[in-house]
């Protein structure tokens, strides 16, 4: 029996995932989630402009895509630390993990007001603090663009954020860059970002997000 405190005894702890809750030995993930959800595997590689790589651990279905909306969007803002072990675990298995500072993809300035917090940046905290790693805010966000959950195609996601980030401070001069965002589709965002960082003498830039809704990270048989 593992010790518990008083506070998991009145509130007791569910699965991030599938909201279970947990059993003895569990920890922020139950066993059958572990097993069942749409983990990506050697799969995690999607491609993006402007990065050396760019992992995520799971693809962006099911209760993997239900549990990132509630991160962003229903205040469930302690689910980052178990999101930063699932994407640190992926960065283990399949990046150089050569970093010297880790920085996320902001949001602009009217959605934080709104929302009271930015799921990237939380995300990238929890994230360094399980590397080690330093963290900086390394870009602003200058215009308000169009959401780009809202548009298809690839091409239009990329107009949509062209000259959209601009770098903040000289942080990112000569330092290989860990760029963390909650979750990846075509790699518009990432890849503008990543440029951003690499116009303004980032030495090199990795991305990571916890989910990828990429065509290039679908399992065989599904389309
Ligand atoms: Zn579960």
């Amino acid at each position: 029996m593992t010790k518990r405190s008083v506070l998991d005894i009145i509130y007791p702890p569910r699965c991030v995932f599938c909201r279970e809750f947990l059993k003895d030995g569990e920890s922020a993930v139950c066993a059958e989630c572990m097993r069942e959800l749409p983990w990506t595997y050697s799969r995690c590689e999607v491609p993006v402009a402007n990065c050396a790589r760019c992992v995520a651990p799971l693809e962006y279905r099911d209760n993997a895509a239900q549990a990132l909306l509630r991160f962003k969007f229903g205040g469930r803002v302690t689910y980052a630390r178990c999101f930063a072990e699932l994407v640190a675990e992926c960065l283990r298995g399949h990046t150089d993990m050569d970093f010297d500072l880790v920085t996320w993809v902001p949001l602009a300035p009217l959605r934080y007001v709104k929302r009271g917090y930015s799921q990237s940046k939380l995300l990238a905290s929890a994230l360094a603090r399980e590397l080690g790693l330093p963290k900086a805010r390394l870009l602003v966000k200058k215009l308000d663009t169009q959401k780009q959950s809202g548009m298809s195609g690839a091409a239009a996601r990329r107009a949509n954020v062209s000259g959209a980030f601009g770098p903040v401070g000289k942080g990112m001069r000569g330092k290989k860059i860990l760029l963390v965002d909650d979750v990846v589709t075509t790699g518009a965002t990432l890849s503008e970002c990543a440029l951003v960082l690499r116009v303004a003498g980032a030495a090199k830039v990795t991305a990571a997000a916890l989910c990828t809704a990429h065509k290039a990270n679908r399992r065989i048989g599904r389309e």
